[in-house]
């Protein structure tokens, strides 16, 4: 199926110029500043990850334009992975032998009957949302950053924060995928049986997405406001109502004094007039905690600019929901990041277990972010069948003082069953990986009926997967 036929059977809403157009602004959006600087890809013929930690050990890289060539690709490499917007700070999608991007393929087509958006493999968060909001829709929800692609963030189980509110992969209805053979496979969730649960976080390792349907809902405007000084006593005492102050909660601390420096607070603006400006109340503490009366960023001392806006000011969901703004540097921009999800219910009892190491984390780490996630039945999910409490530490660069910190706090949280994030940085054995997937056997043998001969398994699939 071309570009045209794609549009048509997916109900585009304006015809194959919308996509047309997309397409030139994908390419322009990628080159904005979300791609931090030191990291571009292609100088001096080395390719790195946005982080600039990891080389991809690979030169090889396709870019095709069409999905007819993406299947060609396929179906001619001997091994191979996808590659989205390189924000994985692991080797997850690093190949020694080729990679393809789908970049240029960028195509959005809206279906407004069935309330589902269809995106092509390179569409990113950042070209996606805006581009949904001027149509009257919205997301459920999306990561701290929204400079990361649909396909990439989908298959490794990206989320962002909200106890009530699924990873980011909890949207997808419907994928379009290029088998190892070069063939096409349609899962939908109402059709595909055992197929879709299994492929939707597929870690790169079922095929190459070629298109994702997402659910969408009526646009929506959302506000946020952040806290500072939060006590750890205070936190466990009302761990429940604080991550459920509301939307979506953030808890920021960098482990020192049994203190979060701040509490990121997102609400939806739902049936309230936005144009009333701050029209949700908030009070002025929260369980001791009081609120800024500045714009702030996350990590102590860095400048709030790319911050997206905060003080209860209203604006479009996809302006509060990330941390970061659209082309904006997020994060530190020079860092590392780790991530275990644990069940929400044992959350503040792990936060305690890792604060006893806080002497060594704290001069390694820029800060550390508490999030909750909805459960969900994606097999790969690291959020599967459990609401989770997510513990992040940014890290400094300092890749051999925090690989020999991982394993101390790995071995805290190990009475916990943490699930490390995929695109993340961790150091559990295989062995733990398989006990914490009760359905990972079921998703070894749909790839070894996608992809017999391995094509897609690369050295972190086979190390974490295939080790144990
Ligand atoms: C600054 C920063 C902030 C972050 N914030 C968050 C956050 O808030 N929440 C969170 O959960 N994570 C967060 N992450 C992690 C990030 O969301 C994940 O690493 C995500 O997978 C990155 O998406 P990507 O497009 O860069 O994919 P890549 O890193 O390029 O690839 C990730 C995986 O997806 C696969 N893949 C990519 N495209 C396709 C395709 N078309 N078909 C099949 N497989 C494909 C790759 O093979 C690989 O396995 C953050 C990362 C950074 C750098």
């Amino acid at each position: 199926m071309n570009k045209r036929e794609f549009l048509k059977r997916a109900g585009v809403l304006a015809a194959g110029s919308v996509a047309e157009s997309l397409l030139a602004r994908a390419e322009g959006a990628r080159g904005e500043g979300e791609a931090m600087a030191g990291s571009a890809a292609g100088s001096g013929g080395h390719r790195k990850n946005w982080a600039g930690n990891l080389t991809y050990s690979t030169d090889n890289v396709q870019t095709p334009g069409t999905l007819g060539k993406v299947q060609q690709v396929v179906k001619s490499a001997k091994r191979l992975r996808a590659l989205g917007a390189r924000h994985s700070f692991n080797a997850i999608a690093d190949s020694r032998f080729e990679q393809v991007t789908l970049e240029r393929m960028a195509g959005i087509a809206l279906d407004e009957k069935a309330r589902q958006v269809t995106v092509e493999g390179g569409v990113t968060y950042s070209l996606l949302a805006p581009w949904l909001d001027a149509r009257g829709y919205a997301l459920h929800n999306l990561a701290s950053l929204p400079g990361i692609t649909v396909a990439g963030a989908c298959a490794t189980a990206t989320h962002g924060s909200g106890l009530h509110n699924g990873n980011l992969a909890t949207a997808v209805a419907g994928l379009e995928l290029v088998k190892a053979d070069g063939g096409l496979l349609r899962v939908t969730e109402v059709e595909a049986g055992d197929t879709f649960p299994g492929v939707v976080v597929g870690l790169g390792a079922a095929g190459v997405v070629a298109r994702t349907t997402l659910n969408v809902q009526p646009t929506y405007q959302a506000a946020q406001t952040v806290y500072q000084n939060l006590n750890f006593d205070e936190l466990g005492r009302n761990f429940d109502a604080v991550f459920g102050s509301g939307y979506s909660v953030s808890v920021f601390t960098d482990w020192q004094n049994h203190n979060a420096m701040q509490v990121w607070v997102k609400k939806r603006l739902d049936g309230k007039s936005s144009g009333a400006g701050n029209s949700i109340e908030w009070p002025q503490e929260l369980y001791g905690a009081t609120k800024a009366g500045e714009k702030l960023h996350p990590i102590t001392g860095h400048p709030a600019e790319s911050c997206t806006d905060q003080m209860g000011i209203p604006g479009p969901w996809y302006d509060r929901l990330p941390h970061f703004r659209i082309g904006q540097t997020p994060s530190s921009g020079q860092e590392l990041q780790t991530e275990y999800l644990v069940p929400f219910e044992d959350g503040f009892a792990a936060v305690l277990a890792v604060e006893t190491l806080h002497a060594r984390i704290t001069p390694l780490v820029f800060v550390t972010e508490l999030r909750t996630i909805a459960p969900d039945r994606l097999w790969m999910s690291t959020a599967y069948e459990r609401t989770s409490l997510a513990i992040h530490f940014t890290w400094k660069p300092q890749w051999d003082a925090v690989r020999a910190l991982l394993p101390a706090i790995e071995e805290q949280l190990r009475p916990f069953a943490p699930r490390p994030h995929w695109g993340k940085l961790f150091t559990l054995p295989a062995k733990e990986l398989e006990a914490r997937y009760a359905r990972l056997a079921e998703f070894k043998a749909l790839l070894a009926q996608l992809d017999p001969s391995g094509k897609f398994r690369n050295e972190f699939v086979r190390a974490n997967l295939y080790a144990g």
